[in-house]
C-alpha cells in the first residue's frame, strides 16, 4: 500500500479512493497548483486532507463558512488529525487557545476564514508557520461571475504573496467554464497547473418540472407516488414547518430544518432522517453541506432557486448510490416574476447605498477616519428599528459594501453557546463567593459535559436547566457570573452579526461602488436568473442537455429521463399506436368493399388521415394484404 492510500485507511478507514481524488491528491503532491472541480459529497475534504498529510508541515484552509470550519475541525480531531481555526468574531481567548496549539505543532490544518487574511499582522504570523499548502475550499467563492462571490476571498491573494513556496489547491462543486477559468486567474495559478473536472451527468436522476399552482398538494402526491428518503427543498423558514406538518396529516413521516434552530435539534432531526426513521426533511437550503446519505430517492423543490448551480447541488443530493431517483422541480407561473425581483432587491439604488454605509458608521459611533481593522458587533435589528429602514435592502447594501471593501457584514449567528472551563481541577475546588445557583450550575456542567478543560464544548442551557430542575434564564444568569469571576470563558449562543471595517471610514463623497461591483454583478445575476428559468419554463428540449450546456459540457446526446425528453417518447409510442389502429381500420374498409375501391375513393374516405393513409395502403400492398385487380382489392385470406 503507498503512502496516500495508506493515510486513508489509517485515519479515516477507507479503502479506497473515490473518482478523481487520487489524481487531484497527485498533482498536489508534484507540486502544482491545481482546481479540483467535484459535485457536492464527491469528497473534497478528503482530498485536501489527505494531499495535506502527505506533504507533511501545516496546511492553510481557506473556508467560507465558520459553521463549517468548526464541523471539520471537530471531524478532523475526531479521526486523530489536530486542526484549529481562525475567524474575525472569535474572542481573545479563542484565539490564545489556537495559537498556543499551532505553535507547539500540534496542528496540521489550520482553517481560516478569509477576512482574516485582510489583516497584515496575521499573514506574517502565518508566513512564520511555513505551511506547504494552501487549500481554498468553495473556491467559487473568489470568482465575481460565480453565485456566492465573496468579496474576502481576494484576500487570498495577499497570502499567495507571502507565501510564494506554497502551492495551491481550489475545490468547489459547481463552476460553469468562465469561473473555472476566473478561479485559476484570481489564485494567479502557476504555470503547468491542473485542472480535473468530474462529469456534470448523473444518469441515474431523472429531472422533471411540474407546473402547478397548489404546489403542497403536488408535493404531497408525489411522495404519496413515490418511495424512499426525501427533501423538499424551501427558500422560507416557515414555509418548511407548514409543509412538514401536511405531509404528516398525509401519514407521510416529515420533519423539518433550518437555520434558526438549535444545533442539537438540528443534529436529532439530521440523524433521524439519515437513519431512516423520518422519510421526508423539509428544508431550507441550510440543509445539506456535509450530508451524505447515499439513498435519496426524491429531491423536491418547492421554490425555484436563483442559479443553476444551487439547482444542480441541491438536486444532486438524489440518487448518490446511483440507483434511480427523482429531482422535481414545482413551477408555477408567479415564480418568474419572484425570481425577477430579486434582481432589483438585490442591487439598491447607489444613493441608498451610501445611505445605509453613513448610517451604520454612526450607528457603530465609528468617526471618518476611523474604525480601521476593527469588528464591531452589529445589533442589525435595532440598526432597522432606529432607522425605519428595510432589511433586505439593508442587507443587500451591506453586501454590496463588502464587495467595494468599506464593511464586511458577517452574520453567522452562533445558534448553540460554548463553554471553556478556564481554571484547572485543583482551582475549581477553592472558588469561593459565587451563588449557589452558580455552584450548583458549574457542578452539573462538569459532569454533563467532558473535555471542558481542554476546548470550547458545545452546551445546551436549556439541557442544564432541565436537570436541575431551574429556569433556562437562571441558568444563563449563573454562566455570566461565573464567567465575570474567570472561572470560565462563556460564549452565548446568537451572538449579533459583525462588521469588519478593512479600511477606515470614508467621507461619503469617496466612497465608491465601482462597475465591477455593482453593473457587471448585476448583468451577471440576471443571466443566472434567466438561465434558471429558461430550465423551468422551457419544455422544448431536454432539460439535461440544457443544463450541461450552461455547465460547458458537451451533452451526449437527450438523457430520455427529464419530463420533456419523456413526454417525447411518449408521443412517439402514440403515434406508434395509431399507426395500428390506422392499418386496421383500412383492413377493415376493404373488407367492407369486397369490389375494391379506387385510389381516389380511398383517398377521399381517409381524407381526415391527412395524407397518412395512402402510405399505410402501399404498405400493405406491398407485403401482400391488399391487391391490385384495376381496383385496390384485399386479398381473399384476409376477409
Ligand atoms: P464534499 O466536500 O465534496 O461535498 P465531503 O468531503 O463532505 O464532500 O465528503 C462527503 C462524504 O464522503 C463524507 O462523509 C466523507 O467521509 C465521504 N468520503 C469521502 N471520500 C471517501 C472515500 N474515498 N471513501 C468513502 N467515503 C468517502
Ligand atoms: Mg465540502
Amino acid at each position: 500500500m503507498d503512502e496516500i492510500h495508506g493515510i486513508l485507511k489509517n485515519h479515516w478507514g477507507y479503502d479506497s479512493f473515490r473518482p478523481l481524488q487520487e489524481e487531484i491528491i497527485r498533482s498536489v503532491l508534484e507540486g502544482n497548483d491545481t482546481l479540483g472541480l467535484m459535485p457536492t459529497g464527491g469528497g473534497k475534504s478528503i482530498v485536501f486532507q489527505v494531499a495535506g498529510l502527505a506533504l507533511g508541515g501545516l496546511t492553510i484552509v481557506i473556508s467560507p463558512l465558520i459553521s463549517l470550519m468548526k464541523d471539520q475541525v471537530d471531524n478532523l480531531r475526531s479521526h486523530n488529525v489536530q486542526a484549529v481555526y481562525f475567524h474575525s468574531a472569535m474572542s481573545p481567548v479563542e484565539n490564545r487557545v489556537a495559537w498556543e496549539r499551532l505553535v507547539n505543532n500540534r496542528a496540521k490544518f489550520l482553517y481560516c476564514a478569509p477576512e482574516r487574511l485582510s489583516s497584515e499582522r496575521f499573514l506574517s504570523e502565518l508566513r512564520m508557520l511555513n505551511p506547504r499548502l494552501i487549500v481554498v475550499d468553495e473556491a467559487h467563492c473568489i470568482s465575481q461571475w460565480g453565485y456566492d462571490f465573496r468579496p474576502s476571498f481576494l484576500n487570498i491573494k495577499k497570502l499567495r504573496k507571502v507565501l510564494p513556496e506554497a502551492s495551491v489547491l481550489a475545490l468547489t462543486a459547481t463552476a460553469t467554464p468562465e469561473v473555472a477559468i476566473d478561479i485559476r486567474r484570481q489564485l494567479d495559478f502557476r504555470k503547468g497547473n491542473r485542472t480535473f473536472q468530474m462529469s456534470f451527468v448523473r444518469d441515474n436522476i431523472s429531472y422533471l418540472v411540474r407546473e402547478a399552482d397548489t404546489k403542497i398538494a403536488e408535493c404531497g402526491n408525489i411522495l404519496m407516488k413515490t418511495e424512499g428518503s426525501a427533501i423538499v427543498y424551501v427558500r422560507n423558514r416557515k414555509r418548511s414547518k407548514e409543509i412538514s406538518d401536511y405531509l404528516n396529516g398525509l401519514d407521510i413521516p416529515a420533519t423539518f430544518y433550518h437555520a434558526g434552530l438549535d444545533h442539537e435539534v438540528k443534529e436529532e432531526r439530521q440523524n433521524e432522517w439519515k437513519t431512516g426513521n423520518i422519510r421526508v426533511v423539509v428544508a431550507t437550503n441550510a440543509f445539506g453541506m456535509g450530508i451524505d446519505k447515499p439513498d435519496v430517492r426524491t429531491v423536491i423543490h418547492y421554490d425555484m432557486p436563483p442559479s443553476l448551480e444551487e439547482y444542480y447541488q441541491e438536486a444532486g443530493r438524489a440518487g448518490r448510490d446511483g440507483r434511480p431517483s427523482f429531482a422535481v422541480l414545482l413551477y408555477s407561473r408567479y415564480d418568474k416574476a419572484v425570481l425577477r425581483r430579486r434582481l432589483s432587491k438585490e442591487f439598491p439604488e447607489r444613493k441608498h447605498i451610501l445611505r445605509i454605509y453613513e448610517r451604520v458608521a454612526n450607528f457603530l459611533s465609528v468617526a471618518v477616519g476611523e474604525g480601521y481593522d476593527r469588528v464591531f458587533s452589529f445589533d442589525i435589528d435595532l440598526f432597522l428599528a432606529t432607522f425605519k429602514e428595510d432589511k433586505e435592502i439593508t442587507e443587500a447594501s451591506l453586501r454590496m459594501l463588502s464587495r467595494a471593501g468599506y464593511m464586511h457584514y458577517i452574520d453567522e449567528r452562533e445558534n448553540t453557546s460554548r463553554l471553556r472551563i478556564l481554571l484547572d481541577r485543583r482551582e475549581l475546588y477553592d472558588v469561593r463567593g459565587i451563588s449557589e445557583d452558580a455552584d450548583r450550575v458549574l457542578d452539573k456542567i462538569l459532569r454533563l459535559y467532558p473535555g471542558l478543560f481542554i476546548d470550547y464544548v458545545y452546551i445546551n442551557e436549556t439541557r442544564v436547566g432541565r436537570e436541575l430542575a431551574i429556569d433556562t434564564q437562571k441558568v444563563y444568569e449563573a454562566l455570566l457570573e461565573l464567567s465575570r469571576h474567570k472561572i470560565l470563558s462563556y460564549i452565548p449562543r446568537n451572538r449579533m452579526p459583525h462588521i469588519y471595517f478593512p479600511t477606515s471610514r470614508e467621507e461619503p463623497r469617496y466612497v465608491r461602488i465601482p462597475v465591477s461591483v455593482y453593473e457587471d454583478r448585476m448583468e451577471k445575476l440576471e443571466r443566472r436568473i434567466e438561465a434558471m428559468i429558461d430550465y423551468a419554463d422551457n419544455g422544448a428540449s431536454c432539460r439535461v442537455k440544457r443544463m450541461l450546456a450552461y455547465f460547458g459540457e458537451p451533452s451526449p446526446g437527450e438523457c430520455r429521463r427529464c419530463d420533456v425528453c419523456r413526454k417525447v417518447l411518449e408521443k412517439k409510442r402514440e403515434i406508434r399506436i395509431d399507426r395500428k389502429k390506422l392499418i386496421g381500420e383500412i383492413m377493415t374498409y376493404f373488407a367492407d368493399h369486397p369490389y375494391g375501391a379506387t385510389e381516389e375513393t380511398f383517398s377521399r374516405d381517409f381524407k381526415c388521415y391527412h395524407g397518412k393513409a395512402e402510405p399505410a395502403m402501399r404498405e400493405l400492398l406491398h407485403e401482400g394484404f391488399l391487391e391490385y385487380k384495376g381496383n385496390l382489392i384485399i386479398v381473399g385470406d384476409y376477409r
